[in-house]
């Protein structure tokens, strides 16, 4: 896929387990020598709060609201002004 590794053979990551190829997140063993559970889920919660910012970022980029416009019964919610 592209990413770097480290001089020990784990997959390179920086901010919130991003690599150098944009988009690609890794979290748990391959990213780390410290190899434990907690470790792990504690990098892909990091991880996916993270994809879902960008992804988020890359809705209002390109003029998409984020704000549903419908609520749980899927009733549309009334335009306000
Ligand atoms: C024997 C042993 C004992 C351990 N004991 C402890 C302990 O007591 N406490 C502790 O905190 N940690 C312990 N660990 C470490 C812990 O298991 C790992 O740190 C943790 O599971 C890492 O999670 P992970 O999601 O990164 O990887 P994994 O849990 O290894 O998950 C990776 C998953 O990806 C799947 N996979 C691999 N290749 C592919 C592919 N090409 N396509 C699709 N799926 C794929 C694998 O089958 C696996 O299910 C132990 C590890 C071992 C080996």
């Amino acid at each position: 896929m592209g990413c770097r590794f480290t001089s020990k053979g784990a997959v390179e990551t920086g901010t919130c387990e991003a690599t150098d190829v944009p988009g690609l997140y890794v979290a748990g063993d391959s990213s780390k020598d410290a190899q434990f559970v907690i470790v792990a889920a504690a990098e892909g919660a990091e991880a996916g709060m993270a994809i879902n910012k960008a992804l988020l970022k890359e809705d209002l980029a390109q003029n998409r609201s984020s704000t549903p416009s419908r609520n749980r019964r899927g009733e549309p919610y009334a335009k306000s002004g």
